[in-house]
This record gives structure tokens, C-alpha cells and sequence, in this order.
């Protein structure tokens, strides 16, 4: 309220979700570790069971590809973990910090990187710009569930 605003863009926010991959093997605390460590600021989480409405919806872009009814399946199998982080560049950053769509080519100290090996099995999803990151923040949470509150080190981690 009353420092952030002086930072363009510092309220920008991305959607992560760990895929039920990366539920299944206990890799939701290093991942929000990541995020927590470099900065941003988490605004909103849930655990849940992604309906096959909701995935059609949130790949409607790649339902002609040849593996989309596959990655459906895969994102159905399980529960997934969303959530909301914002900050500073956190579409672009989150990105690279997840690193590529394929982990052979991600490279290690991103999470795909260091934590999968196959593109069919890459255990997180980031949003891919700011206008898809409006639209999935939208599909998958209600406004209620975001949370607005301030960083005791907002300080620290950006100029005032
Ligand atoms: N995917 C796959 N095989 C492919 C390409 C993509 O199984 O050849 C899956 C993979 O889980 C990927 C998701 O489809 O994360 C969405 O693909 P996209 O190209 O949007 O990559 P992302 O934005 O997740 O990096």
C-alpha cells in the first residue's frame, strides 16, 4: 500500500501448478522453496483434484496435438498443487526458473532440470506470458482466494 507502488510492474502476477508427478513424489516444499527463496510472494494455494472441464480449458490451446489426450490423463491422475505467485517480472522469472518444456534440454538448478528427466512426466506447469497467466489465475482460483497482504521485507527485496 504504501511502498510497492513506486516499482513498476511489482504486482504482476503467474500461475504454477505442480502436475500430480510431482505430488507423487513429495516435491511440493522444494519447489515453493524456490519461489519463497528468490523473492516472490505467494498469494494464493490450493490442493486439488483438477476435472477433466478445468484441464480441457486450461490446454484448449494444444487440444489438436497428438498428445493432448495423454496430458490429459496425466494432469487427471492425481491431485496437483496451484498456486499464485507475484512479484516483479514473475511470468518471465518463473519461467526460467522452471526451466524448459522438455528436461532434456532444461538446464540443472532450474526445477525441470534438476527434478525430471521426460517431457511427458516435467512435474510443473508456469504460465507462459502475462495475458495467459490472467486467464489461468482466473480459470483456477476465485478472486476470495487470492490473498492481498504486504512482505514484512518488500524493503529488502525491491528498491524504495
Ligand atoms: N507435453 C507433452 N509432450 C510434448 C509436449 C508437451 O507431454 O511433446 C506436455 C508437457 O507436460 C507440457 C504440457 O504438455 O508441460 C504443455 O505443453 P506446453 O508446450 O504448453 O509447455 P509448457 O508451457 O508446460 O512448458
Amino acid at each position: 500500500v504504501f511502498c510497492r507502488a513506486y516499482i513498476p510492474g511489482v504486482r504482476e502476477r503467474t500461475l504454477v501448478a505442480v502436475k500430480p508427478d510431482g505430488v507423487q513424489r513429495r516435491l511440493v516444499g522444494q519447489i515453493i522453496q524456490r519461489f519463497e527463496t528468490r523473492g516472490f510472494k505467494l498469494v494464493g494455494l490450493k490442493m486439488l483434484q483438477a476435472s477433466e472441464d478445468l484441464l480441457a480449458q486450461h490446454y484448449a490451446s494444444l487440444n489438436r496435438k497428438p498428445f493432448y489426450p495423454s496430458l490429459l490423463r496425466y494432469m487427471n491422475s492425481g491431485p496437483v498443487v496451484a498456486m499464485v505467485w507475484e512479484g516483479h517480472n514473475v511470468v518471465k522469472s518463473t519461467r526460467m526458473l522452471v526451466g524448459d518444456t522438455n528436461p532434456a534440454e532444461a538446464k540443472p538448478g532450474t526445477i525441470r532440470g534438476d527434478f525430471s528427466i521426460h517431457i511427458s512426466r516435467n512435474i510443473i506447469h508456469a504460465s507462459d506470458s502475462v495475458e495467459v497467466a490472467q486467464a489461468e489465475i482466473a480459470l483456477w482460483f476465485r478472486r476470495s482466494e487470492l490473498m492481498e497482504w504486504e512482505c514484512c521485507d518488500h524493503g529488502s527485496v525491491y528498491q524504495l
